[in-house]
């Protein structure tokens, strides 16, 4: 069976591992299922992710991480083939995983430096990006949001990582990708392709990483508007996690097409969940 696993409240919850998870994902990885860590997060590069899911004794290698960086990354590689300069409103992460699939990396930041500088001509000189992706850039400020909303309007392919609104942090909600993305939109004129959760296209991406289809996925995820939908998008099933943003109350009041095919509010239920699935599964 193919798992697709959230990571923020399902594996872990900020700094803290959710108890039985990584021994729960380890036991099902030695029983032969394909466990694929899907995350909307656009900060961070795939080993970053290792380290800390191999810390928490998770089975985990780089190629079972899809990131909506990564995932972004790989769908800009497939639907424009001949693409060279990419330019990324963003975290350090972001601009890693648009360079390892082979994309030249203008950084949003040093871009707009180089405008100050020199002027946007000698910029538009040195090669017009022909994508911008936009995700959670923490140093986000006016001349970045010019220089990217600038490359848009001239004719950049504009592709957000997701569209979170905000994200739960130990310090409080934050603003999330979404909240840039909406920035960038309103500067351009242009609304942009989303890779991430609800979207379908970050779970097809990581079924794609092992050679499975998306619609023989179970997906793990705590969101009821991100998780559960994209879900829904690619046909796969899903089991709603009650270790993160949902509570019980929300993930029961779901009717029909829009409930997920079973909710856990922890390891062993989850546990009990894919037990149930694969019996239906091979019914
Ligand atoms: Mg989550």
């Amino acid at each position: 069976m193919l798992l697709l696993v959230d990571l923020d409240g399902v594996v872990y919850r900020g700094s803290e591992p959710i108890p039985g998870m990584a021994e729960l994902l380890s036991r099902r990885a030695a029983a032969g299922d394909d466990v694929v860590y899907v995350t909307n997060n656009s900060m961070w590069y795939r080993a970053d992710y290792v380290e800390r899911l191999a810390s928490m004794g998770a089975p985990v290698s780089a190629d079972r991480v899809v990131s909506s960086p990564r995932a972004t990354a790989l769908y800009l590689r497939e639907v424009e083939p001949g693409l060279e300069r990419v330019l990324a409103l963003g975290a350090a992460g972001l601009g890693r995983e648009l360079a390892d699939v082979g994309f030249t990396v203008v950084m949003a930041g040093a871009a707009a430096d180089r405008v100050a500088r020199e002027g946007i001509d000698r910029f538009e000189a040195s090669g017009r990006p022909g994508a911008v992706v936009v995700g959670l850039d923490p140093d986000l400020s006016w001349e970045r949001l010019a220089v990217a909303s600038a490359s848009i309007r001239a004719g950049a392919r504009f592709v957000a990582t997701n569209r979170d609104p905000i994200y739960p942090t130990e310090r409080g909600l934050m603003p999330g990708s979404g909240a840039v993305v909406a920035a960038v939109e309103t500067a351009s004129g242009v609304r942009p392709v989303s890779i991430g959760k609800p979207a379908p296209f970050l779970l097809e991406e990581a079924a794609r990483a092992v050679g499975a289809r998306p619609a023989d996925a179970v997906m793990i995820g705590d969101g009821i508007l991100t998780d559960l939908p994209a879900a829904r998008a690619v046909g796969a099933r899903c089991i709603l996690m009650l270790t993160g943003v949902s509570s019980r109350l929300e993930a029961e009041a779901l009717r029909g097409d829009e409930a997920p095919d079973a909710i856990a509010a922890d390891a062993p239920e989850l546990e009990a969940a894919l037990s149930m699935l694969r019996a239906a599964g091979s019914a």
